[in-house]
Protein backbone atom coordinates (compact mmCIF):
# COMPACT_ATOMS: atom_id res chain seq x y z
CA UNK A 1 0.00 0.00 0.00
CA UNK A 2 1.58 3.27 -1.11
CA UNK A 3 -0.53 5.91 0.62
CA UNK A 4 -4.11 6.82 1.42
CA UNK A 5 -5.43 7.82 -2.00
CA UNK A 6 -8.75 9.25 -0.83
CA UNK A 7 -11.51 9.05 1.74
CA UNK A 8 -14.95 8.08 0.45
CA UNK A 9 -17.91 9.83 2.08
CA UNK A 10 -21.50 8.66 1.56
CA UNK A 11 -23.89 11.58 1.12
CA UNK A 12 -27.60 11.87 0.44
CA UNK A 13 -27.25 14.71 -2.06
CA UNK A 14 -24.19 15.59 -4.07
CA UNK A 15 -25.55 19.09 -4.69
CA UNK A 16 -25.99 19.81 -0.99
CA UNK A 17 -22.73 18.20 0.07
CA UNK A 18 -20.69 19.77 -2.73
CA UNK A 19 -21.63 23.16 -1.28
CA UNK A 20 -20.83 21.99 2.25
CA UNK A 21 -17.41 20.63 1.30
CA UNK A 22 -16.66 23.74 -0.78
CA UNK A 23 -17.19 25.80 2.36
CA UNK A 24 -15.27 23.34 4.52
CA UNK A 25 -12.23 23.03 2.26
CA UNK A 26 -12.28 26.48 0.70
CA UNK A 27 -12.09 25.00 -2.80
CA UNK A 28 -14.44 23.60 -5.41
CA UNK A 29 -14.80 19.99 -6.47
CA UNK A 30 -12.72 19.33 -9.55
CA UNK A 31 -14.73 16.55 -11.10
CA UNK A 32 -18.08 14.81 -11.06
CA UNK A 33 -18.30 11.31 -12.40
CA UNK A 34 -21.03 8.71 -12.55
CA UNK A 35 -20.18 5.03 -12.15
CA UNK A 36 -23.35 3.52 -13.57
CA UNK A 37 -22.31 -0.07 -12.81
CA UNK A 38 -22.16 0.79 -9.09
CA UNK A 39 -25.24 3.04 -9.02
CA UNK A 40 -23.25 6.02 -7.75
CA UNK A 41 -22.40 9.55 -8.72
CA UNK A 42 -19.17 10.89 -7.27
CA UNK A 43 -17.48 14.22 -6.87
CA UNK A 44 -13.85 14.78 -5.97
CA UNK A 45 -12.19 17.45 -3.84
CA UNK A 46 -8.55 18.14 -3.15
CA UNK A 47 -7.18 19.24 0.18
CA UNK A 48 -3.47 19.74 -0.28
CA UNK A 49 -2.12 16.37 -1.42
CA UNK A 50 -5.24 14.55 -0.20
CA UNK A 51 -8.49 13.72 -1.94
CA UNK A 52 -12.05 13.30 -0.76
CA UNK A 53 -14.65 11.46 -2.81
CA UNK A 54 -18.31 12.17 -2.14
CA UNK A 55 -20.67 9.38 -3.19
CA UNK A 56 -24.37 9.72 -3.89
CA UNK A 57 -26.70 6.84 -4.79
CA UNK A 58 -28.32 6.97 -8.22
CA UNK A 59 -30.46 3.87 -7.70
CA UNK A 60 -32.45 2.60 -4.73
CA UNK A 61 -30.44 -0.61 -4.47
CA UNK A 62 -27.08 1.16 -4.79
CA UNK A 63 -24.50 0.21 -2.15
CA UNK A 64 -24.51 3.86 -1.08
CA UNK A 65 -28.29 3.92 -0.61
CA UNK A 66 -28.02 0.80 1.56
CA UNK A 67 -25.12 2.25 3.55
CA UNK A 68 -26.99 5.48 4.31
CA UNK A 69 -30.12 3.55 5.25
CA UNK A 70 -28.13 1.54 7.80
CA UNK A 71 -25.60 4.04 9.11
CA UNK A 72 -26.51 7.47 7.83
CA UNK A 73 -24.18 9.80 5.97
CA UNK A 74 -20.49 9.62 6.77
CA UNK A 75 -17.16 8.02 5.98
CA UNK A 76 -17.83 5.06 3.73
CA UNK A 77 -14.37 3.79 2.80
CA UNK A 78 -10.65 4.44 2.99
CA UNK A 79 -8.86 4.01 -0.32
CA UNK A 80 -5.20 3.08 -0.63
CA UNK A 81 -3.13 3.56 -3.76
CA UNK A 82 -1.34 0.43 -4.89
CA UNK A 83 1.11 -0.19 -7.71
CA UNK A 84 0.00 -3.72 -8.57
CA UNK A 85 -3.59 -4.32 -7.53
CA UNK A 86 -3.61 -8.01 -8.49
CA UNK A 87 -0.51 -8.72 -6.41
CA UNK A 88 -1.89 -6.69 -3.49
CA UNK A 89 -5.21 -8.58 -3.62
CA UNK A 90 -3.34 -11.90 -3.53
CA UNK A 91 -1.19 -10.71 -0.62
CA UNK A 92 -4.23 -9.62 1.41
CA UNK A 93 -6.06 -12.86 0.65
CA UNK A 94 -3.01 -14.80 1.89
CA UNK A 95 -3.06 -12.67 5.04
CA UNK A 96 -6.63 -13.78 5.70
CA UNK A 97 -8.58 -10.73 4.57
CA UNK A 98 -11.92 -11.19 2.85
CA UNK A 99 -12.01 -9.55 -0.57
CA UNK A 100 -15.29 -8.37 -2.05
CA UNK A 101 -14.03 -8.77 -5.62
CA UNK A 102 -12.35 -11.71 -7.31
CA UNK A 103 -10.82 -9.45 -9.93
CA UNK A 104 -10.24 -5.68 -10.06
CA UNK A 105 -13.02 -3.61 -11.59
CA UNK A 106 -13.22 -0.19 -13.14
CA UNK A 107 -13.94 2.54 -10.58
CA UNK A 108 -14.23 6.32 -10.69
CA UNK A 109 -11.29 8.65 -11.35
CA UNK A 110 -9.59 6.38 -13.88
CA UNK A 111 -8.80 3.63 -11.41
CA UNK A 112 -8.89 -0.12 -11.16
CA UNK A 113 -10.41 -0.90 -7.79
CA UNK A 114 -11.10 -3.79 -5.42
CA UNK A 115 -12.56 -3.83 -1.92
CA UNK A 116 -11.74 -5.57 1.36
CA UNK A 117 -14.74 -6.53 3.49
CA UNK A 118 -15.12 -4.30 6.57
CA UNK A 119 -15.69 -7.40 8.73
CA UNK A 120 -12.10 -8.43 8.13
CA UNK A 121 -10.67 -4.91 8.63
CA UNK A 122 -11.92 -3.56 11.96
CA UNK A 123 -15.14 -2.28 10.46
CA UNK A 124 -13.48 -0.25 7.73
CA UNK A 125 -14.31 -0.83 4.09
CA UNK A 126 -10.92 -0.71 2.37
CA UNK A 127 -10.58 0.18 -1.29
CA UNK A 128 -7.44 -0.66 -3.24
CA UNK A 129 -6.93 1.50 -6.28
CA UNK A 130 -4.43 1.44 -9.06
CA UNK A 131 -4.09 4.25 -11.57
CA UNK A 132 -4.98 3.19 -15.09
CA UNK A 133 -2.50 4.29 -17.73
CA UNK A 134 -4.13 5.17 -21.03
ZN1 LIG B 1 -13.29 5.48 -3.49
Amino acid sequence: MNKIEHLGVAVKSLEVSNLLFEKLLGSSHYKIEEVASEGVRTSFFKSGPNKIELLEATTEDSIIAKFIEKKGEGIHHVAFAVTDIVAEMARLKDEGFTLLNETPKRGADNKLVAFVHPKSANGILIELCQEVME
